[in-house]
């Protein structure tokens, strides 16, 4: 069995007990991972703060340099880090491989971004102009359904502004991470990002550990709430990128067919288990009956099985506690009687496999439209009429993500323009870019991730004034 080591200070380093990974398609153990705690997690901020200095006094070009070199490591390894993360996450290959190639990309994409001092006034009397300064040390916390991607997203905006970093990637899956940081220490100076890992106990000691000046956390909105009330005593700077119930709305005039197959891989894309998939399905009256019998047949054909076997298209559900969370909302809906359509799960199996299953048009108030599943099922509701469906769209605490399907963009821009949500994507769906800005409405999140507005908030704003003529200067002679 594999026992990888943490990264602090640039070196392997290790913790007097450790934890088990598993693959959660056999629930075979792959690894052991260093259980850190309070000693190691002060080694790490410490190596953190010590590298601080050197590395955020470097030029923006400099560490640009340093990124491109980052994303040539991702790209010159990425069957290695395609290999370990599906048999972690669980997710066919061709999506592991997928994920790897997307973090290689985003890291390059960052560099194009500089942060620029912003001239406020240059006039005879005065200079104002406004920086934007490294915070210091960021705690980054990732969440186990895409721990490269989301990893990166934190790593690279952080770095590439001066800051230096302790990332914390999900005990479910943190070895692809892990290999990660090893790798990087070829380029990055030490201290500069420290990757440990732990169990329950050390997400809390991060987020109230006074040598952060930021914590970055993806996760649920449940311990996102946790996070805000342990960073409030010292004020950490806070990124929350939470989770969602995200509505799509199908109006009649698209072809029914072509729209379910777009839906069907909106929701159960990695399982189901994406921040931003389709979580509840609005399908007008008119073409209800044919997008649900079009996405039966694909739930009962999609390939599911073991990354290792290369034809299957959608892996099992991560872990055990998200596993019986799924299993609860599925019994639920049989115990209140709602109709089900079911795929199939592979025969003779022990990992955490769940069939993807559609629910038929379940009463608003259920379980499973309220509540985000993070799985893969899905509710299909009956809907008539567009301002009944934007109601019932934003009637949720969340507010992360939607979709709207049309072929009147009129009615599309009408419909997105009154969604509560961080993004709308018209017609597709996940469509995700490092340029554009993502986050979450209402509870879905604070702050931003990606585009300019996410690498701005690894920086605090400085304004320099400059008084060009006052009257208390002695003139030189
Ligand atoms: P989670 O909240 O259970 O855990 C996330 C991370 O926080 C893990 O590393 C965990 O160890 C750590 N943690 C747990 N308790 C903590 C505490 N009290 N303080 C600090 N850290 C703590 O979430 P998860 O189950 O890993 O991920 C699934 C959730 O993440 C879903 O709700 C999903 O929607 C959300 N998510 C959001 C985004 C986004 O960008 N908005 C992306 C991916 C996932």
């Amino acid at each position: 069995m594999l026992n990888i080591a943490m990264t602090i200070d640039g070196k392997d380093a290790a913790a007097p007990t450790r934890l088990t990974v598993s693959n959660p398609a056999n629930c075979c153990v792959l690894a052991t991972v260093p259980d850190a705690g309070q000693q190691e997690l002060d080694a790490a901020i410490d190596a953190a703060r010590r590298a601080f200095p050197q590395w955020s006094a470097r030029t923006i070009a400099d560490r640009q340099a340093i990124i491109v070199q980052i994303s040539s490591i991702i790209r010159n390894n990425a069957d290695e880090l395609a290999r370990s993360l599906s048999s972690e996450q669980g997710k066919p290959l061709s999506a592991a491989a997928f994920e790897v190639e997307s973090a290689a990309l985003w890291t390059l994409a960052t560099i194009s971004y500089t942060v620029e001092p912003t001239v406020i006034e240059d006039t005879a009397e005065h200079r104002v102009e406004t920086h934007h300064v490294p915070l210091g040390v960021v705690g980054a916390i990732s969440p186990w359904n895409f721990p490269v991607l989301l990893s990166i997203w934190k790593i690279i905006p952080a770095l590439l502004t001066g800051n230096t970093m302790v990332l914390k990637p999900s005990p479910f899956t943190p070895l692809t991470v892990l290999r990660l940081g090893e790798l990087l220490r070829s380029v990055l100076p030490a201290g500069v990002l420290n990757i440990i890992t732990g169990g329950d106990h050390l997400g809390p000691m991060m987020t109230a550990h006074p040598g952060f000046d930021k914590i970055s956390f993806t996760g649920s909105t449940a311990t996102g709430r946790r996070v805000m009330e342990s960073a409030a005593p010292t004020l950490k700077r806070l990124t929350l990128e939470l989770g969602g119930n995200d509505p799509a709305i199908i109006f009649p005039d698209v072809d029914p067919q072509k729209v379910a197959e777009q839906l069907f891989w909106s929701a159960f894309t990695n399982s189901g288990q994406v921040c931003a998939a389709t979580k509840r399905a609005y399908i007008h009256d008119d073409i209800y009956d044919d997008v649900r019998d079009a996405m039966a047949v694909l739930a009962k054909s999609v390939k599911m099985g073991e990354a290792s076997d290369q034809t299957s298209v959608v892996g099992p559900v991560q872990n055990g506690p998200q596993y019986r969370r799924i299993q609860s909302l599925i019994a639920d809906c049989i115990d209140q009687g709602y109709p089900i359509i079911q795929g199939a799960i592979p025969q003779d199996h022990i990992g955490y496999f769940l069939p993807i299953t559609l629910v038929d048009n379940p009463p608003e108030q259920s379980r499973i439209v309220q509540e985000e599943q993070f799985g893969p099922i899905l509710p299909l509701l009956r809907f008539s009429d567009e301002d009944d469906v934007i109601a019932r769209a934003n009637a949720s605490d969340y507010g992360l993500a939607a979709t709207v399907w049309t072929a009147d963009e009129t009615r599309a821009v009408r419909v997105a323009n009154q969604i509560e949500a961080g993004s709308v994507w018209i017609n597709e769906a996940l469509a995700l870019s490092p340029f554009a800005a993502f986050g979450g409405h209402k509870q879905s999140g604070v702050g931003t991730e990606n585009g300019l507005a996410g690498l701005l908030e690894y920086t605090n704003r400085k304004t320099i004034t400059i008084q060009r003529k006052p009257n208390f200067l002695v003139k030189k002679i």
